[in-house]
């Protein structure tokens, strides 16, 4: 089984989709971490995320402890990332660990939940059970703030607005696999929902979708 979660930045499709695999004992796949890994590599070594050479070799050096880096959640990133995702070679060096990831689960898992831009239209367009997770910018600025706010992170909320703004457009603008939904996917608009009501109506999605297969 797989499971393929979308949507733009801060729509609450992480915590739905660790979730989602701790519910159905499934592995999960943050595939945004590929891509701020990728960003964040080329910013270390000096370089330009928007250059595509540069980009293409990080992520095809790319190893799985570089996941693991904690600095990977600083805005920073995000935003390289979301230049490095632009460029297709660096879409298809990632590509193949994201189809075995979701193929094959490590550890024997039945199943996988895979959450991204990309995996109900791109990565695994024949998983069974795609949502797109979305929600109002302005409320997905307001969750991202209270975020950083938590982790004693000051930030403007104009600037936490803008960013969201600047990195969604490149997000649904960029020619390689634009964020979009999936014709079949399931939209789930979490901007008046908690945590808990959209992991209720994703269950009862999935849950339907599992018995029809
Ligand atoms: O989901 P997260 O915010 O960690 O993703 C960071 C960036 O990585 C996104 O803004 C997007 O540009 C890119 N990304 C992507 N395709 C994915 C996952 C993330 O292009 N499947």
């Amino acid at each position: 089984m797989i499971i393929a979660i979308d949507g733009p930045a801060a729509a609450g499709k992480g915590t739905l989709a660790r979730r989602m695999a701790a519910h159905f004992g499934y592995a999960y796949l943050d595939t945004g971490l590929l891509y701020r890994a990728t960003g964040w590599k080329v910013l270390q070594s000096g370089g330009d995320p928007e250059d595509a050479e540069a980009a293409t070799a990080a992520a095809e050096a790319l190893t799985p402890t570089e996941l693991n880096n904690p600095d990977l959640r600083l805005d920073e990133a995000a935003q390289a990332a979301s230049k490095v995702s632009a460029v297709p070679g660096v879409r298809a060096a990632l590509l193949q660990f994201q189809r075995d990831f979701a193929h094959k689960p490590p550890e024997g898992k039945p199943g996988a939940v895979l959450d991204g831009r990309d995996i109900g239209t791109v990565v695994c367009p024949d998983a069974p059970a795609k949502l797109f997770v979305t929600a109002s910018v302005e409320i997905r600025a307001e969750r991202r703030l209270k975020e950083l706010l938590e982790k004693g992170i000051e930030a403007i909320p104009a600037r936490v607005l803008q960013d969201m703004k600047e990195r969604d457009e490149r997000d649904s603008s960029r020619a390689s696999a634009p964020l979009k939904p999936a014709e079949d996917a399931f939209l789930l608009d979490t901007s008046t929902m908690d945590a808990e009501a959209a992991f209720a109506a994703a269950l009862s999605f999935v849950d339907g979708k599992t018995k029809t297969i």
